[in-house]
């Protein structure tokens, strides 16, 4: 069922919280040890919630997510549930304090079931670098789900959760809903609140819903967004009613594709595939129209320097003294070292040594101070598109779901997965994935189109995409998932 499903069938009293929690859990419990989508299943304690939500049923009659099971990514703090960012260094954290994002699911009468596997600190781009191992993608098990938010994508893909929080420092929410079928969301940098995500790239992060529906993701987006006195980089911007703007009505909204960006490297079966998609739109109205971003081809490299930069002084927190993991060492130099040694993975290594190149003094201006220079030039040029148009088109990834094992041993292939979703990250503006196809297959592999918008203009994203789906089927099919 989707979001919207659950609401009315709860609100109506069709079904109970209890009774929706309990199928979800046991389809987790079926399904879960093929996935690994999960690192923990918070079963006791959604089952004890949905309890109280029926219990108090008409004190949760009008709230807007009543009894809807939730997934959260894992380096989105939970109170009193364990949260691990899927890194050993934080293997047994369990967080004092909710989220923002988390609490305010909660007062909406989410119930949430569990902490979804992605990439290690959110830091990949196939969820192989998770301490407890990759996700599997629903659609073939052999294959990555993407990353970093993989077990959240592959959860809502696989009917383990109506929806998920991820998060996107560099596409990690809308890539993987990309490679897994369904629908992910990237605010505008300051529309949902940051407290309790654990920091990756404080000027790129921010946390964003998935779903199997647009509408589902706007439901989910007013219940998150909006300002938070948390989080000083939120944004005091009023929250519009994002399921009003689903009006099926694109006539006149104007598409921009950046027609030199998306004609190298791209698969030609996504390519087709994103093609296509915006003669649907054409068809109900929509003008498709040619923008250039020049700069936007440099945003892999821009990227990986800001976002390694940033990374590096964030994860200086983790030192064995103040939070998880500690090792023992001779004195303090050697326990730092020691806990850092065997509590990072590769990946993570690899970020705090690039970060902290780029930031040493004879390079910063060299590397960091170029990079951020150039990421004006890329938001210049997304200013100057929207001039013209109301939304950027191209595909949210230029390869459909790719196998696991295939990428993980170079680190810059991996990286090159992100070309297209990480402008989105470096100019702040807002981007959604949609589903727009499949690759003829076997295996039949899912294929995203991302539209990218006006600052703060979710509406606009989730207005297209809802009449997106209206015309299509693409977000229909579930995965062939063998069952137990
Ligand atoms: N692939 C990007 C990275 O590894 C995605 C990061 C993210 O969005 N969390 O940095």
């Amino acid at each position: 069922m989707t979001v919207r499903e659950i609401r009315d069938a709860i609100r109506s009293g069709e079904r109970s919280a209890a009774e929706i929690c309990r199928e979800t859990l046991a389809r987790i419990d079926a399904v879960n040890p093929l996935l690994n989508a999960f690192n923990t299943v918070a079963a006791e304690r959604a089952l004890a919630r949905a309890d109280a939500i029926d219990r108090d049923r008409d004190r949760h009659r009008g709230a807007p997510l009543a009894g809807v099971p939730m997934a959260i990514k894992d380096n989105i703090c939970t109170s009193g549930l364990r949260t691990t960012a899927s890194s050993r260094i934080l293997e047994h954290f369990v967080p004092p304090y909710d989220a923002t994002a988390v609490s305010r699911l909660e007062a909406a009468g989410a119930v949430v079931v569990g902490k979804t596997n992605c990439d290690e600190f959110a830091m990949g781009s196939s969820n192989e670098t998770s301490a407890f191992g990759p996700v599997r993608n629903p659609w073939a098990l052999d294959r990555s789900p993407g990353g970093t938010s993989g077990g959240s994508a592959a959860a809502v893909a696989a009917g383990l959760a109506p929806c998920a929080l991820g998060s996107d420092t560099g596409g990690s929410v809308r890539q993987p809903s990309s490679l897994c079928g369904v629908v992910g969301l990237k605010p505008t940098y300051g529309r949902v609140s940051r407290y309790g995500l654990i920091a990756h790239g404080s000027s790129l992060d921010q946390i964003g819903p998935i779903a199997r529906r647009a509408r589902d993701v706007a439901i989910v987006l007013g219940v998150v967004a909006g300002a938070d006195a948390c989080d000083s980089t939120s944004a005091p911007e009023p929250v519009p009613d994002y399921e009003a703007a689903l009006t099926g009505d694109v006539r006149g909204v104007r598409v921009g594709v950046p027609r030199a960006l998306v004609e190298q490297g791209v698969d030609p079966d996504v390519a087709r595939a994103t093609t296509a998609a915006l003669d649907v739109l054409q068809a109900r109205g929509a003008a498709i129209v040619d923008v250039d971003l020049p700069h936007a081809r440099y945003a892999t490299p821009v990227y990986y320097l800001v976002s390694t930069a940033e990374a590096s002084s964030n994860l200086a927190r983790y030192d064995g003294v103040r939070y998880g993991f500690r090792a023992t060492g001779a004195d303090l130099r050697a326990m730092y070292g020691q806990t850092r040694g065997r509590g990072f993975g590769a990946e993570v290594k690899r970020r705090i040594m690039l970060g902290t190149y780029v930031l040493s003094a004879g390079y910063y201006d060299a590397y960091y101070l170029k990079a951020q220079q150039v990421r004006t030039l890329i938001l210049r040029d997304y200013d100057r598109a929207f001039e013209r148009v109301d939304v950027v088109a191209m595909p949210t990834s230029p390869v459909p779901a790719f196998k696991l094992g295939e990428k993980i041993a170079d680190p810059l292939q991996m990286y090159l997965v992100d070309v297209f979703t990480v402008s989105a990250n470096l100019t702040g503006l807002p981007a959604i994935s949609v589903p727009c196809g499949f690759t003829p297959g076997p295996p039949r592999l899912p294929i995203g189109l991302q539209l990218t918008g006006r600052r703060f203009d979710e509406a606009m994203l989730l207005r297209l995409a809802d009449a997106y789906e209206r015309d299509t089927e693409w977000s229909t099919p579930l995965p062939p998932i063998p069952s137990r």
